[in-house]
């Protein structure tokens, strides 16, 4: 059985930004992923001034906003998160540090003052002792499934639609943001040509099964006054505030999980 002082399960953005930080104060982990490779697609494109004072502080706010596109104020960055983690691949690399790619977290089990971890590669599991294990794994990780952190459900929030969706002419930097009665329609730059649509849905679609950019279109180009283009993707989601119940020593939820932690911290 291997020992690990601190394993971070999970290179999203939180867990290679812990790892960043580890690296630079010379404290030695291991970070794992069960995707073979980072991710190809942005979902976050964002990053809000409070997120650029903490890159400040790993001196990476310039490089950042280089490369994001500066929207508005009260100051944004609009810079896709998989730009933004290939840059914090490249940093952690510069340090010696190397994300294992295609190891994922299969199972945990707590002891007194260490946690017993099952890891899989390929197949073949290796079977760790790990001093701190830090969950980055994203809102359903396999730590918080096996430990039962469940979450009262609130589900009858607004249902939003975001999708990327081409848009032709100048690159436009602004953030448009346009309510009716019933909707909201916000439209965001995501790089040169494309830009970020995020919306309620309309209450009329609400009980319609896979719902497409098609059947939000004619209302946001309306409320926009502009013609869309295709759009690369579309998703769902309503906003949750979930609130755990309690608090293990050796066992960490940063990231997609911080609630909890606020909560019973
Ligand atoms: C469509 C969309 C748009 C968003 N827009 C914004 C925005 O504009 N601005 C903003 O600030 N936030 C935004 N967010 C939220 C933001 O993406 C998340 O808060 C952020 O990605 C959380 O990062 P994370 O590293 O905690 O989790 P994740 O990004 O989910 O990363 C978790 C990682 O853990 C890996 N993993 C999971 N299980 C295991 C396992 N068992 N073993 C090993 N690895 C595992 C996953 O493969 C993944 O790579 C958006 C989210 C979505 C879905």
């Amino acid at each position: 059985m291997s020992t690990i002082n601190i394993l971070i399960a999970g290179a999203g953005t939180t867990g290679l930004m812990l790892a960043l930080r580890l690296a630079r104060a010379g404290v030695p982990f291991r970070i794992i992923e069960r995707n073979r490779g980072p991710g190809q697609a942005p979902a976050a494109i964002v990053a809000q001034a409070l997120a650029i004072e903490f890159y400040q502080q790993i001196v990476l706010a310039e490089q950042l906003i280089e490369h994001g596109i500066n929207l508005p104020s009260p100051f944004e960055l609009s810079f896709p998160h998989d730009d933004h983690d290939d840059c914090l691949l490249e940093q952690l690399s510069a340090l010696g540090v190397e994300v294992e790619w295609g190891v994922a977290l299969q199972q945990v089990e707590q002891h007194r003052d260490h946690v017993a971890v099952t890891l899989v590669k390929n197949g073949l599991r290796e079977v760790c002792e790990v001093g701190y294990l830090c969950g980055c794994e994203g809102a359903r990780g396999v730590l918080r499934n096996q430990h039962d952190l469940t979450f009262p459900s609130d589900s009858d929030n607004p249902l939003f639609y975001v999708a990327d969706v081409v848009v032709d002419g100048p690159q436009r930097t602004n953030v448009y943001l346009r309510a009716d009665r019933h909707q909201l329609t916000l439209m965001a730059p995501v790089r040169s040509g494309m830009q970020r649509l995020v919306g309620t849905v309309a209450p009329e679609l609400l009980a319609q099964q896979n719902l497409t950019f098609e059947d939000e279109r004619a209302g946001a180009e309306h409320r926009l006054a502009t013609t869309l283009g295709k759009a690369h993707w579309m998703s769902t989601y309503r906003v949750h505030q979930h609130v755990a119940e309690v608090f293990r020593a050796c066992l960490m939820l940063p990231g997609a999980c911080t609630p909890l932690l606020k909560a019973s911290a």
